[in-house]
């Protein structure tokens, strides 16, 4: 198949391609590299089957292609609150343009959503039943209300244009490949770590996440994504809850730091509890996360640690399937 994975250049986006060039397919990378960058396709970059293409997906575009994943937007809170008319305008815009690609060319198309659409959820753990406890006017929800309406276009061009959609709802996925700077926990806790630096814990550390690898959600795309008739959403992530006090010392351990902790205040609408209920995956794409916490940890520290300290490791850093 030709497949387009726009967002390609970024964490996830990259591992995915690289997963369907492996599987013999033809990729087009689509990235406009606000967070992405050309190191993380590098390897792909001289393969044949590979195409890079720097475009803004709030600008239309035609390409014929089977498959679309929709990836592209920045996922990091301090990303995604940079420029947070961007984000939406990316959410919506680049939605309906990838739609609207989809429905020309008769391409199914996969959205990433997120467990942002339930916000501080009051419901714990979160199945897809739940329709959420969103802020509509906080500054998280340029990317939470954002990715909601981008839900909602892709039920309606299902509903009324039968276009063939798929909604994945990823939870806090982590691994080699994130940003030094990101912004987000697991890379700031390990990079931290490594620079012997304070550990920064927002508020007390009591609230919780539940962290995925991966190449377990890259598999869970893929499996989504060929999956047929599937229009619901689909929780995708791994059902561990670690509080974040809970993370910083296991990334400790693994890096074998004595980094101190520093509290700093909790970010506004920061949620207190997240975890997947991942029934609906487990049925009907036969799929579970496999890649534990400590073992994910091992492989993401292994990516950064020569980044960071400028000597090789033992271990294998690469980045596996
Ligand atoms: P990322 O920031 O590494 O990747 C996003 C990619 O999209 C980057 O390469 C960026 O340059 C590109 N991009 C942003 N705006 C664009 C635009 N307007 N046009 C074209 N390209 C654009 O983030 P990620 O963690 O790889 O997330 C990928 C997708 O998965 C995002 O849609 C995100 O919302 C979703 N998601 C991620 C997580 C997670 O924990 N990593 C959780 C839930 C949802
Ligand atoms: N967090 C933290 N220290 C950091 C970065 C994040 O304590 O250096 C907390 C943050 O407040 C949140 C959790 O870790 O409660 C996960 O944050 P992240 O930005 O990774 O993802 P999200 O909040 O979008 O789930």
């Amino acid at each position: 198949m030709r497949i387009l994975v726009t967002g390609g250049a970024g964490f996830i986006g990259s591992h995915l391609c690289e997963r369907l060039i492996n599987e013999s397919h033809d990729v087009i990378c689509l990235d406009n590299f606000f967070t992405g960058r050309r190191e993380n396709i590098f390897q792909l970059l001289d393969n044949p089957r590979f195409e890079l293409l720097r475009h803004d997906v709030i600008e239309p575009i035609l390409l014929e292609v089977d498959q679309i994943y929709n990836l592209a937007c920045p996922a990091s809170p301090i990303h995604y609150q940079y420029n947070p008319v961007k984000t939406v305008k990316t959410s919506v815009m680049g939605m309906i343009n990838m739609l609207g690609l989809a429905k020309r060319v008769r391409a199914r198309i996969l959205q990433a959503s997120t467990s942002e659409v339930y916000g501080d959820p009051l419901v714990h753990p979160q199945p897809e039943e739940y329709w959420g406890n969103v802020n509509p006017i906080g500054i998280r929800s340029c990317y939470d209300e954002g990715k909601r309406i981008a839900e909602t276009l892709m039920m309606d061009y299902h509903r009324q244009s039968k276009v063939d959609t798929r909604i994945a709802r990823i939870f806090n996925t982590y691994g080699p490949r994130m940003l030094e700077n990101d912004g987000r926990v697991v890379s700031n806790f390990v990079v931290q770590a490594l620079r012997s630096q304070p550990l920064t814990l927002y508020g007390a550390g009591d609230q919780t996440r539940s962290f995925c690898y991966v190449d377990d959600l890259v598999d869970a795309l893929i499996k989504l994504m060929n999956t047929d008739a599937l229009h619901e959403p689909v929780n995708l992530g791994n059902p561990t809850e670690f509080t974040i006090k809970e993370l910083a010392s296991e990334v400790m351990e693994v890096c074998r730091s004595n980094s101190e902790l520093v509290h700093l205040p909790l970010p506004e609408d920061d949620p207190k509890q997240r975890k997947p209920d991942i029934t609906r995956a487990q049925a009907l794409l036969g799929w579970t996360p496999t890649i534990q916490l400590r073992a994910g940890l091992e492989r993401t520290v292994g990516y950064f640690r020569p980044r960071i300290l400028g000597v090789p490791v033992l271990q294998d850093a690469t980045p596996t399937k």
